[in-house]
C-alpha cells in the first residue's frame, strides 16, 4: 500500500495504480510517444479516431498537482500537439477530467488528445 520512491531517480511510483503499472511495463499499452518525462498510449475506450493518453511517469494525482511542475505540464502539451501532427492533422481537444464528479478514473493525471475527426461536444 502507498507509494515508493524509486531509489534511481526520484519518480513516484504506486504499485497499486494502473497507469503507474502501464508505464512499469506490467500492463501492455500501445504506445506512440515514450521520452524520460511522459509516455503516450492509445485510450483502450476511444472516444474519437484519434485518443491517445498522454501521462507524465512521476505519479501525481491530477493536473491541479501536475501544474506545480509546469515545465511538466507544457511538455504534456507539446507531446499532445506532437502526437495529434503524427496520427492526425494536427488539430486536437485536451482534457484533464479533474475529480470524480468530473468523471476522472484513473486518480494518476493524464492529457486525453482526441483528434482525427469532427469532434462532437460532449461527455468523455
Ligand atoms: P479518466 O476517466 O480518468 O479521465 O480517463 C481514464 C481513461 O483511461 C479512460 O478513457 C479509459 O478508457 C482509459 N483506460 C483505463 N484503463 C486503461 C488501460 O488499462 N489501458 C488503456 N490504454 N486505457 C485505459
Ligand atoms: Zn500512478
Amino acid at each position: 500500500m502507498g507509494m515508493s520512491v524509486n531509489e534511481h531517480d526520484t519518480l513516484r511510483h504506486d504499485p497499486e495504480c494502473i497507469f503507474c503499472r502501464i508505464i512499469a511495463g506490467q500492463i501492455p499499452s500501445e504506445r506512440v510517444h515514450e521520452d524520460d518525462r511522459v509516455i503516450a498510449f492509445r485510450d483502450l475506450h476511444p472516444q474519437a479516431p484519434v485518443h491517445v493518453l498522454v501521462v507524465p511517469r512521476d505519479h501525481s494525482r491530477d493536473v491541479t498537482e501536475l501544474a506545480a511542475d509546469p515545465q511538466l505540464l507544457a511538455h504534456v502539451t507539446t507531446v499532445a500537439g506532437k502526437v495529434a501532427s503524427e496520427l492526425a492533422d494536427g488539430d486536437f481537444r485536451l482534457i484533464f477530467n479533474t475529480g470524480a464528479g468530473a468523471g476522472q478514473t484513473v486518480f494518476h493525471v493524464h492529457a486525453h488528445v482526441l483528434a482525427g475527426g469532427k469532434l462532437a461536444e460532449g461527455e468523455l
